[in-house]
């Protein structure tokens, strides 16, 4: 399939990996920002196929881990209630909440309804005018012009009965609170280019500067991986810290001005509390003075829920990349994609669900926490 086999070559995956055993002389590591990236690296093994020095930590880019428990539980309430038609996308069903997810508010008889845009929740609001629809609206840079096009649309139609329960978040703010932690070990960054390809990449020179850490732009597909870390180990060692974009086919250097426009239209920045995590200052967006007849929080009356995340979910320290997955004393017993403890389990994008999908085999790479071996692996593709 174009644009998806050559970036699976596995001649190409090879000879990148060459180069980067060849370039490494000492320990790094390196931080992949983005869930899906995550995936990606953990499926195809890729972690393992890397020089013993070049660590990949885990970072806080899966939109549905880091929505915070109270804005679930708001979620919950609102689609428990009588007249509200529930939108949302499928992963964050079984995302649970303090007592209960979205499955069982829909078992127990709410309208919780699977959609694949915002859009078909404003077609929903359309054909029911007699019913409050509500879209769930989180995650990064990626969703967010979609959402914004949505509540943009339900203004300009005069839908009253439409509105979004908003829990976006922004990246940048995220790589300035890991790099200012304490205990951060990070020294590269391979940025999301989904959301740089939104965004652009004006955000990261001067965060790449004053932290002195290569970004380097990576896209998703495994080739796209082992570029993103041989440009950031380059650079590593060279004693360099500038931004490349290694994703040039989706990404431009100002980003989508569309996007941006519709942005900049309905959101206002704000800060933002992150499952896991606690507050970072400007690290979101909520809907603006213009807009706000459009929240959902608001409009029914949820802004007061306050929780308190479970403590046997270590899913703070993962998404932080204090700690692996399989580090979790709940990991694949009390804690499975049946039985999830927190957002990282469910999410597909969440690398507590990666490292439970390809690193559970009995005495694997995941228990014995050790390296397979390149020569055993399959390669990437
Ligand atoms: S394995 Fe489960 S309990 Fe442990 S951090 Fe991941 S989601 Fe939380």
């Amino acid at each position: 399939m174009k644009y998806i086999d050559e970036f699976n070559d596995p001649d190409l995956a090879r000879r990148l990996l060459d180069e980067i055993h060849a370039t490494v002389t000492r320990p790094w590591a390196l931080m992949e920002v983005c869930g899906g990236q995550t995936h990606t690296i953990i499926r195809h093994g890729i972690d393992q196929l890397l020089p013993d020095a070049v660590e990949l930590i885990h970072g806080p880019g899966c939109p549905v881990c880091v929505t915070p428990l109270d804005v679930i539980d708001k979620a919950l309430e609102i689609a428990a209630r009588p007249g509200v038609i529930f939108c949302s996308f499928g992963d964050m069903l079984r995302v649970p909440g303090t007592d209960r997810d979205l499955f069982r508010v829909k078992g127990e008889g709410g309208d919780v309804r699977v959609v694949y845009s915002p859009l078909d929740a404003l077609d929903l609001a359309r054909k029911n005018p007699d019913r409050q629809v509500v879209f769930f609206a989180i995650g990064f840079e990626t969703t967010a012009p979609a959402n914004a096009m949505a509540v943009h649309q339900a203004r300009r139609l005069g839908l009253g009965n439409f509105s979004l329960l908003v829990s976006h978040v922004r990246v940048p703010p995220a790589i300035e609170a890991i790099m200012t932690a304490p205990e951060c070990r990070v020294q590269a960054f391979l940025a999301a280019g989904h959301v740089c390809s939104v965004m652009g990449i004006a955000e990261y020179p001067e965060l790449a500067d004053r932290h002195r850490v290569p970004v380097v732009v990576t896209g998703f597909e495994p080739l796209d991986i082992l570029e993103g870390i041989r440009r950031a180990v380059r650079q590593l060692e060279r004693g360099e810290h500038r931004v490349e974009n290694a994703y040039p086919r989706a990404v431009r250097e100002q980003g989508n001005p569309a996007a941006l426009s519709m942005l900049e239209e309905v959101f206002e920045v704000t800060d933002r509390n992150w499952r896991g995590i606690g507050p970072i200052p400007a690290s979101g967006w909520r809907l603006s003075e213009t807009y706000r007849a459009y929240d959902a929080e608001h409009r029914f009356d949820v802004t007061g829920i306050r929780t308190e995340e479970p403590a046997v979910c270590r899913a703070g320290e993962v998404l932080q990349g204090l700690i692996k997955p399989t580090e979790c004393e709940a990991f694949g017993t009390a804690c499975t994609p049946r039985t999830p403890l927190g957002a990282t389990m469910v999410s597909s994008e969440g690398a507590c669900a990666a490292y439970h999908l390809y690193r559970r085999m009995p005495g694997g790479p995941a228990q014995r926490g050790s390296r397979i071996p390149r020569e055993e692996l399959n390669t990437v593709g």
